[in-house]
């Protein structure tokens, strides 16, 4: 076999980003996943005309300019903005916390009554400086919102009570005092025409690029290092080190997926159910990312929904979420330190640096290791 410059582990985001930026510089990769199809978790399938997002929904939101029109450069985008909606028993909420939210949490009109309320809540809290999600969310939103839009979901979620989990993790979420159900605070925001799988496909695509699926680097590593100068490993750090220091910890997702015989289950893409009696987290309706039409414009008959169930990862399954508390961010040190030492292998993407990385992020990891490296 031909020695390429790169092996490439893993077809997602962070991987086709590399191999793309290397092809573009004249170096040669092969690519390889252990799974029958390109694109990672960003994968999407069609079913009865409607992009499916297999393992959970993604949403692409930046504000990274450079990251914006790199991915323009293979797919277009549409103008879908994230609006979840929130289902607390029965009690629906628009996401994320914002003037709707509060008015009907409360019946506030205006946004000082909001922020009154807020700091009410949180002074009777007495919290000054939040140390864990919890305090942190309590301080942010008061406790009303915490009960009712982010203990139960946040505990089914990660299968951890909130003070056990870091402050962060809720700061992904805006918090406004306006009249807008935008969840993020991106400039940019779209889901690509035609689906992630195609555009993952069109980084791929180029003559010093192959790829090759169904091939598990770790069973045979040492036959398929041989077959390059360098490697770009994006599966999860701690398998590469044969879990030798422990297990990093991750969550896990299962999804339950249906096509349903009607043109609309639940009016939104997404449906939080925040409650922790409710067995998933949340419902997607797939046909909603594109406005529930096909490629002609025309409308759908049928829809498909994803039912998103929680657990913790075991060997053997599919990692999704890491684990970012204080002990699992020591071992990962640990085995950072073990990667630093791995001569010609560079360790990428949300599992190889067990980072709760949004795509934009992987992206412009990639691009950025892409531009030292090359
Ligand atoms: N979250 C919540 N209630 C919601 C939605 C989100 O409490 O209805 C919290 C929860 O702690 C979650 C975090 O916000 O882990 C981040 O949510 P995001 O939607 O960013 O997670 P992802 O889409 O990556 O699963």
């Amino acid at each position: 076999m031909k020695k390429r410059d790169f092996l490439i582990v893993g077809a997602g985001l962070y991987g086709a980003v590399f191999a793309r930026e290397a092809a573009r510089h004249g170096k040669t990769s092969l690519v390889i996943d252990r799974r029958p199809h390109i694109a990672g978790n960003v994968y999407t399938e069609e079913i009865e005309g409607i992009q499916v997002h297999r393992y959970g929904a993604h949403i692409f939101h930046t504000n990274d300019q450079r990251v914006w029109d790199y991915v323009n450069g293979f797919a277009r985008f549409n103008r879908f903005t994230n609006s979840p909606v929130a289902n607390y028993r029965g009690e629906l909420y628009s996401l994320p916390f914002n003037m709707y939210t509060f008015n009907r949490m409360w019946g506030v009109v205006t946004p000082a009554e909001a922020a009154a309320k807020i700091a009410q809540q949180r002074a009777e809290a007495g919290i000054t400086e939040p140390k864990n999600l919890e305090e942190q969310a309590i301080s942010l939103v008061g406790t009303d919102i915490y009960e009712k839009l982010i203990k139960g979901y946040t505990e089914k979620q990660w299968g951890r009570p909130c003070r056990e989990l870091p402050a962060f993790i809720i700061r992904r979420l805006p918090v406004r005092l306006t009249f807008d159900n935008n969840y993020f605070n991106a400039l940019y925001q779209g889901i690509p025409v035609g689906g992630y799988t195609r555009m993952v496909a069109n980084m791929l695509d180029d003559p010093r690029i192959e790829v090759r699926l169904s091939t598990d680097y770790l069973s045979d590593r040492g036959g398929l290092s041989a077959a390059a100068e360098r490697v770009v490993y994006t599966g999860p750090i701690d398998a590469y080190f044969d879990y030798r220091l422990g297990c990093l910890q991750y969550r896990a997702v299962r999804f339950e997926t249906e096509v349903l015989d009607m043109p609309n289950f639940q009016g939104n893409a997404a449906v939080n159910y925040t409650d922790a009696e409710t067995p998933f987290t949340r419902i997607i309706e797939h046909k909603w990312f594109e406005f529930g039409r096909d490629a002609q414009g025309n409308e759908l008959p049928k829809t498909v929904i994803s039912r998103e169930y929680s657990s913790e990862w075991r060997r053997g399954e599919d990692p999704y979420y890491p684990v970012n508390d204080a002990a699992n961010s020591e071992l990962l040190q640990a085995y950072q330190a073990l990667a630093a030492q791995e001569r010609g292998v560079i360790f990428g993407g949300r599992l190889g640096e067990y980072r709760y990385y949004d795509m934009d992020q992987v992206i412009a990891r990639a691009l950025e290791k892409a531009d030292d490296v090359l």
